[in-house]
């Protein structure tokens, strides 16, 4: 398995797999932790700041769990990259900042043929959606974004209990769909609203003229 971002969807992600045991997990960053991350990455601490959230993570799953194999990767994922660094995973969460990146590396996984499970949370937003080729997340959000970083949360400020929360289900439901407990999640979406405190599932329908998933 492996997590795209150790920020504040990964800080919920991370601990629960490794607490689950699950057995290999490559957790891909690289970004270093900064002062106003910790409200929302409980993974780190103020004596972290400056250091590779990658490396810091990985410490964090071996003092939860050292049979876990965890492999840290320092690299930003976008579309020159995503392929090698995803290929040979059995499932690809995404936890990242920007679409830029997610779009990547759903257009990655739609070539792979790899599961992806992208969670998102912004402001009092969150999104949960297990994607499996057709549809995909390009489908859902379009190609308006390829290289805009316009849902950075350390511009619109998300709330570390939102994160906690959406990282939270996210990780169930990675943990459901690797051991098959619940029903096929593929091409739900699944959204968190803050400020109502209540949950709603979608359908994302295939968008024929996807230029990743779509007929060419
Ligand atoms: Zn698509």
């Amino acid at each position: 398995m492996v997590v795209v971002g150790a920020g504040g969807i990964g800080s919920a992600v991370i601990p629960a797999l490794a607490g689950a045991g699950i057995g290999q997990l490559t957790i891909i960053d690289d970004d270093v932790v900064e002062l106003g991350n910790l409200h929302r990455q409980p993974l780190f601490r103020e004596r972290d700041a400056g250091y590779s959230k990658a490396d810091l993570a990985l410490q964090y799953v071996q003092r939860i769990n050292h049979f876990v194999n965890a492999e840290p990767i320092q690299q930003r994922v976008g579309a020159e990259n995503a392929a090698d660094l995803l290929t040979g995973h059995d499932l690809v969460i995404d936890g990242s900042d920007n679409f830029a990146t997610r779009l990547a590396v759903s257009d990655a996984c739609v070539r792979l043929g790899l599961p992806l499970l992208s969670a998102a949370a912004v402001q009092f937003q969150g999104q949960v959606g297990l994607f499996r080729g057709k549809p995909c997340y390009r489908c859902f959000v379009g190609d308006a974004f390829d290289t805009d970083d316009c849902d950075n949360c350390a511009e619109l400020g998300v709330l570390g209990a939102l994160t906690g929360a959406v990282g939270s289900f996210a990780a169930l439901l990675a943990i459901n769909s690797i051991l098959g407990i619940s029903e096929e999640q593929a091409g739900k979406l699944h959204m968190f609203d803050g400020e109502k405190l209540a949950w709603r599932t979608i359908g994302i329908p295939a968008d024929p003229t996807c230029r990743a998933c779509g007929s060419p």
